[in-house]
């Protein structure tokens, strides 16, 4: 959490599911959610790095979380990763819908069939089935909160080039955000949607360069700094910050908004 940021215990006794959530934004997340009183259970790919975290939150406070190895676009994994969650922790409150890759980068005409269906299918078809399948409980609560990640690239932004899958995903995933915040208003289910600048994670890892990205990039003078507010790029902790403020009952009236986090670095671009 930012030193600046009084503790408070917004959390206790809810329950939040955090997709992505052994690296980066999903794991800053999930540490402040947990230290703020909540149940985390934590989706990712990457066992090892979820079951270290989920022996140090639970050392924090006892069984307060629970590591579940899932791939967020497999439908069948999904659906019974939810279900032992409910199961677990007996309900659900928050969903953070966060796990993406950068995928293949490159000239739309260099990039294969399967690269561009593996971002969409990570990133825009991971984030359909999270909501999904957690939906019917948070309906069953009553009220709920319904957090997305997108990014500024595809957004405000458009100066990635050769990210055309990455960004066209990202795209997608505000106007789902946006449909599903109407869509869940009357049963009190508020859904909003972030767009991070350049954020220090580990999600250079999932980029897959084609050599031929650089015929297509168009040199752009970037003016000194490429986030004005700060030194570099955000930390995951000024996103868990924006996220669990959506996350609790303190943004009650908010809902279908699409907040950018990004030290106006998109304002430049
Ligand atoms: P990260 O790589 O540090 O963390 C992402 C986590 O998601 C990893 O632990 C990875 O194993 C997991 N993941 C990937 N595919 C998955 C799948 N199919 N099922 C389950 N887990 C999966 O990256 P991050 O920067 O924390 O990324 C989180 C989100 O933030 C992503 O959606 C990303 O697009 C978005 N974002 C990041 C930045 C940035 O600069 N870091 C900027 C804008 C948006």
């Amino acid at each position: 959490m930012s030193p600046n940021i009084a503790k408070k215990q917004r959390f206790l006794g809810k329950t939040a599911i955090i997709t992505g959530a052994g690296s980066g934004i999903g794991r800053a997340t999930a540490i402040q959610m947990a230290k703020e009183g909540a149940n985390v259970a934590l989706f990712d790919l990457v066992n090892e790095r979820t079951s270290v975290l989920e022996q140090k939150l639970n050392k924090l406070r006892k069984d307060c979380a629970l590591a579940i190895d899932v791939d967020t676009s497999d439908a069948g994994r999904m659906e019974e990763a939810v279900r032992r969650t409910v199961e677990h922790f007996g309900g659900l409150d928050i969903v953070f819908a966060n796990a993406g890759i950068n995928g293949a980068v490159g000239p739309i005409e260099e990039l294969s069939l399967s690269d561009w269906e593996r971002t969409i299918t990570v990133n825009l078809t991971g984030t359909f089935l999270t909501l999904k399948y957690t939906i019917p409980h948070l309906k069953e609560k009553g009220k709920g909160s319904i957090i997305i990640t997108s990014s500024i690239n595809g957004n405000s932004r458009f100066a990635s080039f050769g990210w055309s899958p990455y960004s066209t995903t990202k795209a997608g995933q505000v106007a789902f955000a946006k449909m599903a915040a109407l869509e869940l208003a009357k049963f009190k289910i508020r859904v909003n949607v972030i767009c991070p600048g350049a954020i220090s994670t580990n999600i250079d890892e999932s980029t897959e360069f084609n050599e031929d990205v650089e015929s297509i990039v168009i040199p752009i003078e970037f003016p000194e700094g490429a986030q004005p507010l700060a030194d570099g790029p955000g930390k995951p902790d000024n996103v868990a910050d924006l996220v669990s403020f959506l996350a609790s009952d303190e943004s009650i009236h908010i809902t279908g908004a699409q907040i950018v986090i990004d030290g106006a670095e998109s304002l430049l671009s």
